[in-house]
């Protein structure tokens, strides 16, 4: 059985024993499930699955960035791939948020709702745009790299590729050295992977036993017009995006991407996902490592269209909810700062939640709404990281191709990088 297939089957089973859990209400607190399953086995073997995909991730990028600009080996290639890069992130962002403001609008969700917020949810202000502006560069990389903090640790390794290219002939060792090590974070990402079928059926079964189904009643439309327009995204918007601006096969994309999603699904952590992803945009979909090195560490950062699309639903929501009317200029400023917010914050669980946080503040709407879709942000915010990931997919491969760094020969095999991604 191929890993994706595996992947798949733990994913199928964590859903089923998760719901069983789930339904029968065996997961109260003081039981055996929930203290041996749920908050035992599943909770353990899960953690430290992430844990170990969390632990590639700085030396991954590293190493593979250096060796990326390495091989680039062109500065001012570089250049346009990271502005090509930047650029279409923000503009899928705005193109998820605007659709999303469109179809809750469109739908009236909230509306004549009079929800009660039982939860308090205390918010964040947006730092201001120069400070994440600035700390882009890392006063201390070593810092910057225990902390995990993606765009400090991208900027330090591309400024250390550069000037590696720069110092030439003499540092050679330095470069095969590095490409050396990142062939062998490459091989850990392999050797954590044979244990991904199990960890994910971990991962999902704990999430969905601890889902408030209940809830799930209470804001159907909510989670619906979500769900429906974060899946437009992925299998529309985006595969458009792909097709106009690359010529590539949608459907290959959507069947090659599978697994990784589910990675995305059961970690919700584009960060913790970023060894997966890399592997994939690399060996399944052809695109070379001089681009996908720095896109994707990039895009798991910066790039959140599945998490604009929250946002959008969310504001529309509450909203209606509070009768408050955002007008047009209100709509425009969300964009804007959604757009704005996925920059500065980093692809871990929970952040869209902070973003939309700093969004509430600028428009004027009650924080405290919050409160009211917390209960079932657990499960969107699965499905939107799976969303996260693919915008970055999607991007990394227009990039590449436009700049001659796709392998279409491996784009178009069905079974490249089968046996490993
Ligand atoms: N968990 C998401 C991610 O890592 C961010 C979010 O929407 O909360 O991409």
């Amino acid at each position: 059985m191929s890993t994706t297939m595996k992947v798949l089957l733990g994913m199928a089973l964590g859903i089923a024993v998760g719901l069983i859990i789930n339904l029968t209400g065996s997961n109260v607190s003081g039981s055996w499930v929930n203290q041996y399953l749920t908050n035992g086995l599943f909770h353990v073997v899960g953690s430290m699955f992430v844990n170990a995909l969390k632990m590639l991730v700085v030396p991954l990028v590293f190493f593979s960035l250096v060796c990326g600009v390495c091989g680039i080996g062109d500065i001012k290639l570089l250049g346009r791939i990271g502005t090509k890069a930047f650029v279409l992130y923000l503009m899928t962002t705005a193109i998820a948020i605007a659709s999303a403001i469109f179809f809750a609008s469109g739908l009236g969700i909230g509306e004549g709702m009079n929800a009660v917020a039982n939860n308090s949810f205390t918010g964040k202000e947006a730092p201001p745009l120069s400070s994440v502006i600035i700390n882009i560069v890392p006063s201390n990389p070593i810092s910057a790299m225990a902390k995990g903090e993606m765009l400090p640790v991208i900027f330090f390794s591309i400024v250390f590729g550069v000037s590696l290219l720069m110092v030439g002939r003499k540092a050679d060792s330095v470069s095969s050295f590095i490409e050396a090590l990142n062939e062998i974070m490459m091989k850990m990402v392999n050797v954590i992977m044979a244990v991904a079928p199990y960890a994910v059926f971990c991962l999902i079964a704990k999430a969905i036993a601890n889902l408030g189904l209940d809830l799930l009643e209470q804001l159907l439309g909510y989670v619906l017009v979500l769900i429906g327009v974060l899946l437009f995204h992925l299998f529309v918007t985006l595969q458009i995006i792909l097709k106009l601006m690359s010529g590539l096969n949608p459907l290959t994309f959507i069947r090659k991407m599978r697994s990784t999603q589910i990675f995305a699904f059961s970690t919700s952590s584009s960060n913790a996902t970023i060894p997966v992803t890399l592997r994939t945009v690399t060996d399944r979909l052809g695109v070379k490592n001089s681009v996908a090195s720095f896109t994707v560490p990039f895009g798991a950062t910066i790039n959140m269209d599945g998490t604009a699309i929250m946002q959008g639903v969310a504001t529309v929501f509450i909203a209606n909810i509070y009768n408050v009317d955002l007008g047009m200029m209100g709509y425009l400023t969300v964009i804007l700062m959604a757009v704005l917010a996925s920059i500065g914050t980093a692809g871990v669980p929970g952040v869209g939640l902070i973003m939309l946080s700093m969004v509430f503040a600028q428009v004027g709407l009650p924080i405290e709404g919050i409160g009211l879709i917390l209960g079932v942000d657990r499960l969107l915010d699965m499905i939107r990281t799976a969303v996260n990931i693919s915008g970055d997919a999607v991007v990394s491969a227009v990039v590449a191709k436009s700049e001659g760094q796709l392998d279409e020969s491996v784009y178009n095999d069905p079974d490249a990088g089968h046996h490993t991604a």
